[in-house]
Order: structure tokens, then sequence, then C-alpha cells
């Protein structure tokens, strides 16, 4: 089979060797006789194999032996707008709203509590990240997107609090080193950078647990979930078993550092070609661009289809932008080779050369 090129926002491409052994695990895991489908969520290779998983998440992020701990839940990062106000929100929480993803959390926390909205990049239809935010110190806690997927921003450096940190991970987890410890919650849904969809992952420091005097339903109560080990119910097994190869995976590349400079190295690549090719503009801000998704749209829309349709004919996949904003999304994952973003910055060439006789 001939691969495609996948820029795809999520889910997300994935090293060739995982494809290679969780195929095998689906047919015969680990030498037990049984597909990793229907392998037991209580099972001893299972409990293994999610143990792995939670103590890798917890080493990449320096967050071993700190209190904190690695949940794999299910219902994606969506759920945990929900289920970080559930647990999380007192009386008020403070947001900062920088696209679709952070206003979807201030919707679900507004079922529990309060939101101030303490900054905004709405202004300017989310091409910046706000700078200088001043925290109140009367809220709960303070919840933002450390990559906005859909807008391609990016915070660089994050804000300075008294009170917890609250972080959306879901676009750029393991993408880059970054002291994960000034943070009391993250999530990140596993299809963008972690593995397939169905998991969602949480590394949360037990501290900030326990203040709330509503009751939660269990399904929903982190400590319950702490003290159920993440098995509260059954896991999806499959995700959080290529979850784990995954994260091996990248421990094996040279971990965060070496991960950062080529995802650095391959952002660089494209928005340099972005900013050089006269068809193309990018959409955000160049201090706060995403160094996993870049967001560009043609000069002209009459381009649009037609570079979709020749990019598609060179193998390339997943470049056509957000509904919302049409354009291109180019969206740069660890495991994205660099051989892709070559791939793709020749074809942007390509086209800029053609495009009087395409
Ligand atoms: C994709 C994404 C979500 C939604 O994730 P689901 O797992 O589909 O709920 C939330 N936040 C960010 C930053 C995302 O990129």
């Amino acid at each position: 089979m001939q691969r495609l090129h996948n820029f795809s926002a999520g889910p997300c491409t994935l090293p060739d060797e995982i494809f290679e052994k969780a195929s095998q695990a689906v047919i015969n895991f680990d030498g037990s006789g049984l597909s990793i489908l229907e392998t037991s969520h209580r099972s001893e290779a299972f409990t293994e194999v999610i143990q792995k998983a939670q103590s890798l998440a917890l080493e990449l992020s320096g967050l071993k032996n700190k209190n904190y701990y690695a949940l794999f839940l299910h219902g994606g990062a969506s759920f945990q707008f929900m289920m970080t106000a559930y647990n999380l929100l007192v009386n008020k929480a403070a947001f900062i709203e920088t696209g679709r993803w952070s206003e979807n959390a201030i919707a679900e926390a507004q079922y529990f509590g309060k939101t101030e909205i303490i900054a905004s990049s709405k202004d300017k239809n989310h091409t910046y990240i706000p700078k200088k935010i001043q925290c109140p110190s009367d809220v709960d806690y303070l919840h933002f997107t450390s990559n906005n997927t859909i807008y391609g921003t990016q915070f660089k450096s994050f804000p300075q609090t008294e009170v917890p940190l609250v972080c959306d991970m879901s676009s750029d987890i393991f993408s880059r080193q970054i002291d994960f410890s000034q943070f009391d919650l993250i999530y990140a849904g596993a299809q963008k950078n972690i593995g397939p969809a169905g998991a969602t992952l949480v590394l949360v420091k037990e501290d900030i647990l326990g203040k709330v005097t509503r009751k939660i339903p269990s399904i929903l109560d982190y400590q319950k979930q702490i003290k159920a080990k993440s098995v509260y119910n059954t896991s999806p097994v499959f995700s959080i078993y290529v979850s784990m190869l995954n994260l091996e995976w990248l421990v094996r590349q040279g971990g965060l550092k070496v991960i950062e400079k080529r995802n650095q190295e391959k952002a660089e690549m494209l928005y340099h070609e972005i900013d050089r090719n006269s068809l193309f503009k990018a959409y955000a801000k160049k201090q706060d661009r995403s160094m996993m998704n870049a967001v560009f749209t043609s000069v002209d829309s009459k381009f649009d289809e037609k570079f979709l349709n020749f990019a598609n004919q060179h193998q390339i996949s997943g470049i056509k932008g957000h509904r919302s904003l049409g354009g291109f999304r180019a969206s740069m994952y660890n495991a994205l080779g660099i051989e892709s973003l070559e791939k793709l910055v020749n074809c942007m060439k390509e086209f800029e050369k053609n495009t009087n006789t395409i």
C-alpha cells in the first residue's frame, strides 16, 4: 500500500512501525492467543499496558513522583470541558478565549458556575494569542487552550497564576519541551498527538481535587477514577494500547527535546514557503503561529479548489481547511516526517510555477 502524506488535524498520522505492531496485535496480542480487540480491560496483559502508558505519560511530562496522576478516560477532550468544571468549579472560573475549543469549554462550564473571560482574541477572529494576561485571584481556576487547532495559533509562554491552571493541550501535548508542573490539570484527546481516537489523557495534580461540595456521579469523579486506577469501567483498550506504543516510540526518538527540534524544523519549512509563495498567505500572526497546525489561504479563493486537487494528486491528504475558515490547514503532528513537509512545499512551489497553465 502506498501511504499518503497525512496532514489531517485529527485523527493524526502515526509512525508506520506502530501501524504494523498494532495490526499484529489485532491478530494475536503479544502471543497471548487473543486479539487486543477481545482482551479484557481487567486482564494482566492490559493492566501492564495501561500502567506503562500512564508511566510514559508522566515520564514524558516530567511529572513522575510529583503527586500527579495520569488517567486514560473516555469521551474525548469535549468530555473534559464538562468534567473539569464538574470537579473544580465551586463558584467562578476564569477563561482565555482563543477559538472554538475554548468557547466550548466556557459554554460547558456555565452549567456549573460563573465564568469570566479574562482575555480574548475574538476581536481579530482568533488570529493571535492575547498577551500579558492578568488572572484575578478570586476564581477557582484558569482554563485555556495551549494550541488552537482550528486557527493555528499557539501559546509560546503560559499565564502565571496563583490559582490552579487547567489546560486543554489536545493538539500540542508532547510536541515540545515545557514545564508541565506549572499546570494543575492537563487534558488531551488522544487522537491529535498521542494515538488513535477513543482515549483521553488527563494529567491531574491530586491537591486540587475534593474542593467542590456538589455530588459528582462516580464515572465523572476524578478521585474515583484515580482510585479505580483509570479502569472504572471498560477502557478503550485498543486506543490505549496504540497510545502506549506511540509514547514508547516518542521516548525512542529521544523524547520531547528531539521531537521539538524536529517539529520546529518542519513548521519553519512550511511557514517559510507560505510567506515566500505569491499564491498563499498565513492566517495567524507570525509570533503566535502554531508549530502543529499551519492555517493558510490562497490569495484568491479561485485557487483553493485547484490547489486541493493538485495536492491530492501528489499523495497529500488532509489539508482542506476547517469548515469555518476555508482555505488550508496542514497539521504537522509528531509522527509526520520531514519528507512529508518537503513534499507539500515542493507541491506549493510547483503549483505557483504552473499556475498559469493549470
Ligand atoms: C480536537 C480538539 C478538541 C475536541 O476533541 P474531541 O476529543 O473530539 O472531543 C478539543 N480541544 C482541542 C484543542 C482540539 O484540538
